[in-house]
């Protein structure tokens, strides 16, 4: 039971060992709650709920806490209410609901705590303050800024060249800044933007910057130091960056999570997804035309460090080898990964290996084996069925009846009638009935 993750810190797989192991943490950051997620955005919540179940498994149920945080306040929720004519809240709330329901829907367990940053006002405004008495941010122009310069660690987790982090800092230049690349803590709410009355020493009634809220939240619900931190590979720079500056300065702590972890990018059909490209696909959107677990495990396929290419091919696989483990597999047994499947998760998580292993199991020997491991994913056979009851071409003909044909055709192509051994195919491809030749004899399956 020797788990090892990769750590975007130590640049380098590292052995887990949780601070607690009656009470392993991790903190993954959740969505900016103004419209659907797409299906980028499910990559992580995929991602690391595998590694939520991973250590439930090891460490017990009741001795893991998961905490994914919403984002309810930001520039782009500001905007989307205001085009939509609807109050903030009710904006956040109704995207949040949609967000749970997709997540549910893609077969993920909810973490164990889902804080709005909207309630941790007081926790964000109670770090700011501790960090303008310690010296690492001041206030200017009512606003709080963080002094990167004050922290000589900053950019170990990034590892980036200083003049690349000016640059990067330099979008928004602000005359009140003391440093190009000191962030915003806390900011002044213009007339109708939500606003907070604003930490000791300003006025004008803020609100919060986005990284301050993760170090809150991560804060109150899972101490000053924690195990894991995920999210993103976008989120390195500045954002977990920035996170580790606050945190680490306001406790005075050499580290704020142990474990740094970052999933690749997706794309789609080889694309980056964007909405100018006509490529942008919603959960929901993927989740019209497939089952939620057939999603999450050509999710899976690739290793989720690695980028991958979300294709329709893909999921087509992916609801074959579902499909594939279902039939295979006993009918129910206790959620326990195979040997083989658990070794290949406690290798950071490799799930393309974890599948190759299911494929593995599906004889007479594995099949209980292979049950243990769907249930321990919690794949949901009904789904599946119910989804194949709608899109899956029932067959007219009986298994003996096509047994017959394909023994009819080898009687033709042995007798070199190709003209009668293709008929008969084609006649069986337009039943719905796909003939694979190999050296060992013919085989057949029903169309997708
Ligand atoms: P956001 O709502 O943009 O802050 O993103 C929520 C989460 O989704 C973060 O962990 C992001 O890093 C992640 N994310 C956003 N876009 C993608 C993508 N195309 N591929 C993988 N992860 C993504
Ligand atoms: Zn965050």
């Amino acid at each position: 039971m020797d788990l090892k993750l990769y750590d975007t810190l130590a640049r380098d797989k590292r052995a887990f060992a949780p601070i607690d192991p009656k009470r392993v943490r991790m903190y993954a950051c959740g969505p900016t709650v103004y419209d659907f997620a797409h299906i980028g955005n499910a990559r992580p919540v995929i991602v690391f709920d595998v590694l939520f179940r991973l250590l439930r498994h090891l460490y017990g149920a009741d001795h893991v806490t998961y905490v994914r945080n919403i984002t309810d306040v930001d520039d782009k929720i500001n905007a989307r209410a205001a085009e939509r004519g609807v109050d903030i809240r009710t904006l956040t709330e109704e995207t949040y609901q949609n967000f749970k329901a997709d997540v549910a829907a893609l077969g993920c367990l909810p973490p164990t705590v889902e804080p709005r940053a909207t309630e941790h006002i007081e926790e964000m405004k109670a770090l700011i303050e501790r960090l303008v008495a310690s010296g690492n941010a001041y206030v200017a122009e009512e606003h709080v800024l963080f002094s990167v310069p004050s922290m000589p660690d900053y950019g170990k987790l990034s590892n980036r060249p200083l003049d690349e982090m000016i640059a990067g800092a330099r979008v928004d230049v602000a005359p009140y800044k003391r440093d190009a690349m000191d962030f915003v803590l806390w900011k002044p709410s213009k007339p109708g933007e939500p606003a907070w009355p604003s930490p000791s020493g300003i006025k004008t009634p803020g609100r919060p910057g986005w990284h301050i809220e993760c170090s809150a939240m991560s804060w109150k619900h899972l101490g000053e130091t924690f195990d894991i931190h995920a999210g993103g590979i976008d989120l390195v720079f500045p954002h977990h960056e920035n996170e580790i500056a606050q945190s680490r300065c306001a406790f005075h702590t050499s580290v704020m999570a142990n474990y740094w972890m970052h999933n690749g990018f997706l794309q789609i059909e080889g694309e980056k997804m964007s909405k100018s490209l006509g490529n942008f696909a919603t959960i929901r959107e993927v989740l019209a035309d497939w089952p939620g677990d057939v999603a999450r495990l050509a999710m899976l396929a690739s290793h989720y460090r690695q980028p991958i290419n979300w294709t329709v091919k893909g999921l087509e696989e992916a609801e074959k080898a579902l499909a594939s483990f279902f039939d295979a597999a006993s009918a129910s047994a206790d959620p326990r990964p195979a040997p083989g499947v658990l070794d290949a998760l406690l290798d950071d998580l490799n799930t393309p290996k974890a599948i190759a292993e299911m494929h593995g199991l599906k004889n007479a020997a594995g099949r209980k084996a292979l049950a243990g491991t769907l249930a321990f994913f919690a794949f949901r056979p009904d789904e599946l069925k119910a989804w194949q009851a709608k899109h899956v071409p029932v067959l007219t003909l009986s298994k003996e009846e096509i047994e017959s044909r394909i023994e009819a055709r080898n009687a033709a192509r042995k007798a070199r009638d190709f003209k009668e051994s293709d008929r008969i195919r084609d006649e069986l491809a337009k039943l719905g009935v796909v003939l694979k030749d190999s050296k060992d004899g013919t085989t057949w399956e029903a169309a997708r």
